[in-house]
């Protein structure tokens, strides 16, 4: 073990890795918390039955107390409180703090959007399933550094941020997952870090659709696009093209909805945006 402990820097290095930037500590529903670890092996780390992202500590601000670092995604329907991480067969506590986040009252023209058919509802079940599948996707990739930050995909003004408390035609329905970035139709959006596509598709409320996984339980969501240029399976770089910004999908008018998953828990895409702040 002690080899592969000295083989972690070069293993870190051939990935051009003097620092690894880690996401903001966030401890909150909808945040990310990270827990510095010790332990010759990366540890396995269970939370709430999901695999957590473990990265090594070395090239982090951990260095000088921790050997790795879990980064766990908190989901939105946490309450403040002890929440509990599995490692390695043994349970270690850690607390989250609350959030209030703001309410958002919609609009909704097409009222089939917010109540559905009971024919769009067996759609809908069966998209429903395709896309949370995709979105707990477990990879471990070999070919890239472990990704723990995001470009923005998107260029335009952050038309409504991630937890809102929405209500449609005021009407409750679940929290807002992601952040919406508005934008002209037709405007391009990139993969924010390396990815390979795990779902593409045109869903009842999500529009056109893709799903990447970037490796070690972090994937995104792009949906409402105008065009896909991605197929599915395909590998993808930082800053290839993955479409461009629509309408589709239940609306108000184009923007790029962006959701990001760390160990199935939405959490807040800003929090990933370190490099571009
Ligand atoms: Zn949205």
């Amino acid at each position: 073990m002690k080899y592969l402990l000295a083989a972690l820097p070069l293993l870190l290095a051939s990935f051009n890795l003097t620092a690894l930037e880690l996401p903001l500590n966030s401890p909150v529903p909808g945040g990310i918390i990270h827990l510095p670890l010790q332990g010759k092996e990366s540890p396995k780390v269970i939370y709430r039955k999901h695999r957590v992202m473990v990265v090594p500590a070395t090239a982090t601000r951990y260095a000088d107390q921790a050997d790795w670092v879990a980064l766990v995604g908190i989901p939105l329907s946490a309450k403040a409180g002890t929440e509990t991480v599995n490692i390695n067969g043994n349970n270690l506590s850690f607390k989250i703090e609350s959030k209030q986040y703001k309410e958002q009252r919609l609009v909704i023209k097409n009222k089939r959007k917010v109540n559905p058919t009971p024919l769009d509802m067996t759609r809908i079940n069966k998209e429903k399933k395709e896309i949370l599948t995709a979105l707990a996707s477990w990879s471990e990739p070999k070919t890239h550094a472990p990704v723990t930050t995001l470009l923005k995909p998107a260029q335009g003004p952050h038309s409504s941020p991630f937890g809102l408390r929405r209500f449609f035609n005021d009407q409750p329905r679940k929290p807002h997952s992601g952040l919406d970035i508005a934008a002209p139709k037709n405007s391009p959006i990139i993969a924010p870090a390396p990815a390979k596509v795990v779902a593409t598709g045109d869903y009842f409320f999500n529009g056109r659709t893709v799903i990447l996984d970037h490796g070690n339980g972090l994937t995104s969501l792009y949906c409402h696009m105008n065009r896909i240029d991605v197929k599915l399976g395909e590998t993808l770089k930082t800053g290839d093209q993955l479409g461009t910004i629509g309408a589709t999908g239940r609306v108000t008018g184009p923007h790029l909805h962006w959701g990001v998953s760390l160990n199935n828990a939405r959490i807040d895409p800003t929090l990933l945006m370190v490099e571009s702040k």
